[in-house]
């Protein structure tokens, strides 16, 4: 059976090939294990791995995790939300993440910046894009990303890394592709109007099925689940 460790390295090894094909250096694309649904203990195993950055989308099974990890003192560890976000999990999140890609309405950046506690470092976020106009999904529309980048920047407590987008699977790997060059060109030109603040410098795209097709088209972060902790077998719920 495949351990935790052996699909990291598999994973690994794939982000190298893959920015060796397309002249990348491979250093210039973080990894991110999204463990949701798996517990602690595989968390741990992966961290004895080498693995320090983790991806929970659901709140409160993500603090559970957070709390037990450092209870077992496993040190060190960099917690990124990247689930959907509801106005009365903001402070949970606020106080107990390091990250929160899923950022897709000011009122939640609002309430993030508010609830940051003082002790903290600023809370690192990307703003979510909707980049393929699917109707159903959560994410700024590319149209009003300037607008609301600028004011999530403006926030206190709030550190504006990039943008993070989830397109829906397309046909062919040709489509997909199309859609994360079109996420990549957003990216570049919000930078661009923002004045290039040099730590916007994240565009979180690709998971496990895709990496390979998001790395091509410029993704500086890869959030993958199956791929390093195996199929999930439940629905955790919110
Ligand atoms: C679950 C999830 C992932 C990981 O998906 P895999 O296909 O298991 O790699 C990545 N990003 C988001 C936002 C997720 O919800």
């Amino acid at each position: 059976m495949a351990t935790i460790a052996n699909n990291l390295q598999g994973v690994r090894a794939r982000i190298q090939q893959v920015c060796a094909r397309h002249g990348r250096d491979p250093g210039a694309v973080r990894l991110l294990a999204v463990s949701k649904t798996f517990g602690p203990v595989a968390v741990a195993e992966a961290a004895a791995a080498g693995q320090c950055a983790f991806g929970e989308n659901y709140v409160q099974e993500g603090v559970e995790k957070i709390a037990a990890l450092r209870e077992a003192g496993v040190a060190g560890l960099e917690w990124h939300c990247i689930g959907p976000l509801q106005s009365n999990k903001t402070r949970l999140v606020a106080e107990h993440f390091d990250w929160v890609q899923s950022v897709d309405r000011l009122k939640i950046a609002q309430r993030l910046s508010e609830q940051r506690p003082a002790h903290l470092p600023p809370l690192q976020v990307c703003l979510q894009v909707n980049v393929d106009g699917a109707p159903t999904k959560a994410g700024v529309a590319p149209a009003e990303a300037l607008a609301q980048a600028q004011a999530v920047a403006a926030l206190p407590r709030l550190r504006l890394r990039g943008l993070m987008c989830i397109p829906d699977p397309q046909p062919d790997a040709a489509a997909m592709r199309r859609v994360f060059a079109q996420a990549a060109q957003l990216f570049h030109q919000l930078r661009a109007q923002l004045g290039a603040p040099e730590d916007f410098d994240t565009l979180s795209m690709g998971m496990s099925d895709d990496l390979e097709l998001a790395i091509a088209e410029g993704s500086t972060l890869v959030r993958v689940g199956s791929a390093i902790f195996g199929r999930r077998a439940y629905a955790a719920s919110a």
